[in-house]
């Protein structure tokens, strides 16, 4: 059943969904699993191409403190690492490039969950992160303090792109990055509308 299958195979579906829905470029976003249990993280492979990732590819990083158990972690695996330690709830992570949300949040658009079905089901709420360097502590440390103070399982990344954690399965936490992106899509086009009619 989806959800129970080993975390390998949860990731590469994850990527390989992600780029197909335009939801990452070829070698955008990531995401990842822990197991509090084993004090680990699986996570996906820095820079290959989405749909080529296999199961071997999935690295293995220690909870505790980042270092490399197997494999060839994402570059921002500070971010995710950060996530679990700080949000003791989060057991999976995406982060995406979805372009509408990161259009939506650069012209400014308040994107609020509420106003549709789907996005009031799985975002609690969503925090804004300014732009920072991929890949740094800097990035990861602030998004981390944010979901903490915030309370919020979903956060724009200004000029680069989106997280969310879930508390079940990476589909949960897929689910809710295809709901911000749905969010932002419906905005846009809801606002998009002149005095005298759709500007389309
Ligand atoms: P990785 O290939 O290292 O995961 O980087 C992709 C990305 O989205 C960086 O922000
Ligand atoms: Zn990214």
């Amino acid at each position: 059943m989806a959800g129970h299958e080993d975390p390998e195979t949860g990731l590469v579906n994850v990527m390989h969904w992600m780029y197909a829905r335009g939801l990452v470029q070829v070698r955008g976003g990531n995401a990842s699993i822990v197991n509090r249990g084993r004090g680990v993280v699986y996570i996906t492979p820095t820079g290959v191409p989405r749909p080529l990732i296999t199961r071997g590819d999935i690295a293995l990083i220690s909870l505790e403190d980042g270092s490399v158990i197997r494999g060839s972690p994402s570059s921002e695996w500070r971010m995710h690492l950060a996530i679990y330690r700080r949000v003791e709830e989060a057991l999976s992570i995406v982060h995406a490039h979805p372009p509408y949300t990161i259009a939506a949040d650069l012209a400014g658009a308040k994107l609020d969950p509420k106003i549709l079905a789907e996005a009031s089901y799985t975002i609690k709420c969503i925090a804004t992160i300014p732009q920072l360097t991929p890949g740094t502590w800097e990035l990861a440390n602030t998004v981390a303090e944010t979901l903490e103070e915030t309370n919020c399982n979903a956060a724009v990344l200004k000029g680069h792109g989106a997280v969310a954690y879930s508390d079940k399965t990476i589909y949960h936490a897929l689910e809710a990055i295809e709901a911000l992106e749905e969010l932002a899509k419906i905005t846009i086009i809801a606002t998009n509308k002149g005095t005298d009619g759709w500007r389309v």
